[in-house]
């Protein structure tokens, strides 16, 4: 079985070959954490957004979408506190020059005592099969307790240097740990400090501290200083949603494991403002609909688990995460916050404005709960790719690549192929995605034989295969054959579009 690197590997090389990602600017070497979506991936994205829209959006009758500026006026990162507080504490090895996350230094030697820990078990579960108590092993066996000792002795006072911005605590835990740089192996580190990721650049026509203006790190800020227009144009009344995708950038340090963490990445964001009081129900209401949303495509119901944040952000009365399992392990792949009148009461004080809402029922005013849900797109077409890509061995003995994508997210949803080159096929081919081409995103292809590119569409993650032979001519009809069982059947060319829609429909994800 490939381990978890080698898997992640396989996705990236494959993203690339069939044309899903590629490395930004490549022919310059690329720039780190930066991706282009190519002609499949960009499909793919595209779908991801059409499923997430519709069932926050269309569906919901109190939702309204917007799409906001990327520049926002600078007071707005004071407000929501980015400028101050939006830190990641770093440090520097004075031999290679190279920069890391100081948390994540720390994070990953806890990982590797935990890897440990996770191998005993392993063998424990080889040895003994179906009979064996991992619970119990773990609560007794003896290497492991010392391993849990020693993760112990790290993370207690590992958090605490955290929760007090312990700068030098933190550096001091890298020291004694004798954590060695990667890339030169020297212990020689600077001092840890707080690097802020928001990107800044300047505004044309102003000199000074004045025009220093930053590409926004969430899209959130962007519905909050909005969201009394929205109220008032759309006549909404509470609780309502507003949703927004768009493109965040944040200056990542440690920015590896390909598109989980960009610097410029995609956010589907919806932050829902409710009475204050009733945000908790609004918030169990959100975690459950979204875990909804995740386990509808179908990729599997262990691959997601909610972690539920002991330590608040500044914002927040109650957060979690669900996290999907990648190939690099279970990590974050949306958020749900409870994040109080945080954001708008402190847009009313920077702003001097009033944000606060007229409740008719209450007759009264005041300022809006919001519960937020907030998903990284690329991170969401991260999860779908790896979990998509299979090989399998056939009956015969040979092998495939194919990408078990859910099929209403996939980027082609029919290839046509006609049999021959000749005698009036790919006229007939062409026609046939004339008609269905409306409907469904189709490709033609007549090179190779119908063997290689059946390989090819199942590598592209293509629901469905037509073949156009002599028969079809004859009596319009095609063979018609699934990604997934690999099995065929002649159909009448009327039926396609009914049955392609079966399958490939949003519909069959958001019922
Ligand atoms: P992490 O802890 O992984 O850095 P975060 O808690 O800072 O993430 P949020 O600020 O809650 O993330 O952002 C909401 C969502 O945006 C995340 O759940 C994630 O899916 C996505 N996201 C955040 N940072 C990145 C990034 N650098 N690249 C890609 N997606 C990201």
């Amino acid at each position: 079985m490939a381990t978890n690197e080698d898997q992640l590997k396989k996705v990236i090389a494959h993203a690339k070959e069939y044309g899903f990602v590629f490395q930004s600017s490549e022919i310059y070497d690329g720039l780190s954490a930066i991706y282009d979506y190519a002609q499949n991936g960009s499909e793919l994205k595209n779908n991801i957004k059409e499923y997430w829209w519709t069932a926050m959006v269309r569906m919901n009758e109190n939702i309204v979408g917007i799409d906001s500026a990327i520049f926002m006026h600078p007071t707005t990162w004071k407000a929501s506190g980015h400028v101050d507080a939006f830190n990641d504490p770093l440090i520097d090895n004075k031999d290679s020059k190279k920069r890391y996350r100081a948390d994540v230094l720390i994070e990953e030697f806890i990982g590797k005592i935990e890897a440990k820990i996770d191998k005993e078990v392993k063998k424990g579960i080889k040895r003994f099969g179906d009979d064996f108590d991992v619970k119990q092993f773990k609560a007794t066996n003896p290497n492991v307790l010392r391993n849990q000792e020693k993760i112990k002795a790290i993370s207690d006072p590992f958090k605490e240097a955290m929760s007090l911005e312990d700068l030098e605590g933190v550096r001091q835990l890298i020291i004694d740990l004798e954590i060695a740089c990667p890339v030169s192996g020297s212990k020689n580190w600077t001092d840890v400090r707080q690097f802020n990721l928001m990107f800044g650049t300047e505004l044309g026509s102003v000199a000074g501290d004045a025009a220093k203006i930053y590409l926004r790190p969430e899209t959130a800020q962007g519905i909050f200083v909005n969201y009394l227009n929205v109220q008032k144009t759309g006549r909404m009344k509470i609780p309502f949603g507003i949703a927004q995708i768009g493109k965040a950038f944040r200056n990542e340090i440690v920015a590896r494991q390909f598109i989980f963490r960009m610097r410029e990445f995609e956010q589907m964001e919806m932050q829902f403002f409710v009475k204050p009081g009733t945000e908790m129900e609004w918030y169990n209401h959100w975690k459950d609909a979204r875990i909804k949303w995740h386990k509808s495509l179908g990729l599997g119901e262990d691959a997601y688990r909610f972690h539920d944040h002991i330590k608040m952000a500044h914002y927040a009365n109650a957060a979690t995460d669900i996290e999907f399992k990648f190939p690099m392990g279970f990590k974050e792949l949306e958020g749900i916050h409870s994040r109080t009148d945080f954001d708008l009461k402190a847009h009313e004080e920077h702003s001097g404005k009033k944000l606060k809402y007229f409740d008719n029922e209450e007759n009264k005013s005041y300022v809006p709960y919001v519960v937020e849900t907030s998903i990284g797109l690329d991170r969401m077409f991260l999860a779908i790719l790896s979990n998509a890509l299979h090989e399998e061995k056939l009956e015969d003995g040979s092998e495939r690549l194919v990408l078990k994508i859910p099929a209403p997210l996939a980027p082609v949803k029919v290839a046509v192929f006609p049999l021959t080159k000749k005698d009036g096929l790919p006229d007939k081919a062409r026609d046939i995605i004339d008609e269905l081409k409306i409907d469904y995103n189709c490709q033609y292809e007549e090179k190779d034989n119908i063997g290689k590119r059946y390989r090819r569409q199942d590598a592209i993650g293509t629901p469905y295969c037509l073949t156009v032979d002599h028969q079809s001519i004859e009596n319009n009809t095609v063979t018609i054959r699934d990604r997934d069982t690999m099995k065929q059947d002649r159909v009448a060319i009327a039926d396609l579009s009914k049955i392609i829609g079966e399958k490939v429909n949003l519909r069959n994800l958001l019922r």
